[in-house]
């Protein structure tokens, strides 16, 4: 479906099942409709398109597949980029039987675009100016009824680059790279998704469907992992990951000066569930419910995950749950990324001590911290320059090496040093250094102590290393398209998703997952081309190739990236230009 904000044009496209064997949907499909368009407009132009597109087994009844992706020109990085987000609203979209939103255009006034039964209508959301984004939820909750909302805060409407969108009151870790100014350029407040009693489409075969549904729900039963009353990961959710990788003093801390710090167990998910955590949240067709509802300083809300417990937390000198939380929340409540957030506060933290900048943030002073959130959202004194995230930040205070980030958006939960395949995917991810380690918990060595398995268990040398990371790329891109949480991938095998989609729409992929995911990849290569990125910007800030780690376990270590980078390129490229070819045919 296109709609254009401008005139309020809304054009409606049939979706064939050709389009889904060839593309999936989400990531795929986001980047391919991105593709075609080849706009090189600024990102906050209103001709930049922002397309929302839903993964293929969102909506299907398969075990945790709910991811909606958004995929847009990013203003914070000027690559290609792509959001994740779970909860209920991929659900919803598929119920309405949209594929794809291909939003571009303007609206004159500040509005909401609502999507029900009846079609798409655009409207007035002026009284919704300066709400904050779970504010925004609630009251077009009260006004519709049951349905789901995408909304933004004052920061997406002052088109803060470092700004979100949140998801139905808080679903919004990973949701980076400044898609709340997006909507923002939009005037476009929220996106209200309302399906009412729409038939969802049925499996092509129920019952082989319903079997292997019986099947994955058995496995995560038996999974160390994700049962849904044992599983540490489900018992304990994301933040079970502090304790892992502070174990192996593997954690950005300090401004990623340092990997390790005594107090990790205080943020890990242990003490997490003891302290602040409230209820289990979940996505929907997801029995493990790692999502937490928590109290920080008062204010109950989602989160926080490990990726804010990392940024906000960790990284920023600051080992208490409860601030954590309520920073968090705040973050939420603005319509400010909290990853990238907490990583730009702890870069201002590092110049304060420096003697860099004034007014100075001291090390885990949250209350200063909660203020600057403020600032940023309203853009305002000092609050202007973080607006633009940790990089610019860095950079406009005389020092752009203090910044941690890979094309202009922080590397975010685990230092490369200590994890050096964690640093390769950082350096190479076309979106830039915004990996999720729960996205890539193969590439994560601390993980080895959850009883996760990875790529390092046999002690690859860098060329097998590199090789792997690659192949986890192609695979997390099919995930993606799919619209499957990652975490499925801790229990499912590649065999159950092609099951899942061959019984549900009864046809096979154009493309092995392999292929496909290569196809991705090369998508994306070629439009970052096109906005001016080249190889020579896979690189890792020089705090993590150059500067020895101080202490702890890994004491001297730094990461070896150009021993990786040649391996990987080499593969890249042999592999690049046949689906560079393939892409192309495609696309035209
Ligand atoms: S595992 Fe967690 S993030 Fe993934 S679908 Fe379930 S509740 Fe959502």
């Amino acid at each position: 479906m296109e709609i254009n904000l401008t005139d309020g044009n809304v054009e409606e496209h049939v979706c064939e099942d050709d389009v889904l064997r060839a593309l999936l949907g989400g990531r795929c499909l986001g980047v391919a409709l991105l593709s075609r368009r080849r706009i090189l407009a600024d990102p906050l132009e209103p001709s930049s398109p922002v397309v929302v597109s839903v993964g293929a087994m969102a909506g299907t009844g398969f075990p945790l597949a709910n991811r909606l992706t958004m995929v847009f020109r990013s203003p914070l990085t000027g690559t290609v980029a792509w959001t994740q987000t779970g909860g209920y609203a991929a659900y919803e979209l598929a119920r309405l039987g949209v594929r794809a939103l291909i939003i571009t255009g303007a609206a004159e006034k500040l509005s909401c675009l609502l999507i029900d039964s009846k079609g798409v209508s655009l409207v007035d959301a002026e009284g919704l100016r300066g709400c904050g984004a779970m504010e925004t939820c609630s009251r077009l909750r009260q006004a519709y009824g049951d349905c789901r909302v995408l909304s933004i805060g004052p920061a997406g409407e002052r088109l803060v680059k470092i700004s979100t969108v949140v998801n139905d009151m808080g679903r919004a870790s990973g949701v980076r790279h400044g898609i709340g100014a997006i909507f923002g350029s939009k005037n476009l407040k929220a996106i209200v998704l309302k399906s009412g009693k729409h038939d969802a489409r049925k499996p092509h075969d129920t019952l082989r469907f319903a079997r292997l549904i019986r099947k994955l729900h058995a496995k995560m039963a038996s999974s160390n992992l994700l049962n849904h009353e044992k599983g540490l990961f489900a018992v304990h959710g994301t933040a079970i990951a502090a304790e892992a990788i502070g174990e192996n003093h593997a954690l950005p801390v300090q401004n990623y000066r340092r990997t390790w710090h005594t107090a990790f167990q205080e943020v890990g998910g242990h003490m997490l569930t003891s302290t602040v955590l409230m209820t289990r949240l979940t996505c929907s067709t997801c029995p493990v419910s790692c999502r937490r509802e928590t109290l920080g300083k008062g204010l109950r809300g989602e989160g926080p995950d490990y990726a804010q417990i990392s940024s906000l937390g960790t990284n920023c000198m600051l080992f208490d749950l409860d601030e954590i939380a309520y920073l968090t929340q705040i973050c939420y409540e603005h319509g400010v990324d909290p990853i990238e957030m907490g990583n730009t506060l702890a870069v201002y933290a590092d110049l304060s001590e420096r003697g860099y900048v004034r007014p100075k943030l001291g090390w885990g002073d949250y209350g200063a911290m909660a203020s600057l959130v403020e600032r940023v959202a309203d853009k305002e004194e000092v609050g202007e320059v973080l607006a633009e995230g940790a990089f610019e930040t860095a950079k406009s205070f005389g020092d752009a090496d203090a910044a941690p980030s890979v094309k202009k958006i922080s590397i975010q939960n685990a230092d490369p040093r200590a994890e050096h395949a964690w640093g390769l995917v950082n350096a190479v991810e076309n979106f830039g250094g915004a990996a999720h380690v729960w996205v890539y918990p193969q590439l994560v060595k601390s993980f080895q102590s959850l009883g996760v398995e990875t790529i390092h268990d046999d002690n690859p040398d860098a060329e097998k290393l590199a090789e792997r990371v690659y192949v986890k790329q192609t695979q997390v891109a099919v995930l993606d398209s799919l619209g499957v949480c990652a975490f499925s991938a801790l229990a499912f095998t590649w065999q159950d998703y092609a099951e899942g989609f061959t019984s549900f729409y009864g046809t096979v992929l154009e493309d092995d997952f392999t292929t496909l995911g290569e196809k991705i990849l090369t998508m994306e290569r070629m439009l970052n081309t096109l906005y001016g990125f080249s190889e020579d910007s896979d690189k890792l800030p020089k705090r993590f190739v150059e500067e020895p780690i101080p202490d702890g376990k890994h004491a001297g270590e730094v990461c070896p990236l150009n021993d990786l980078m040649r391996p990987y390129v080499k593969i890249r490229r042999d592999i690049g230009f046949s689906d560079m070819l393939s892409c192309l045919s495609f696309l035209s």
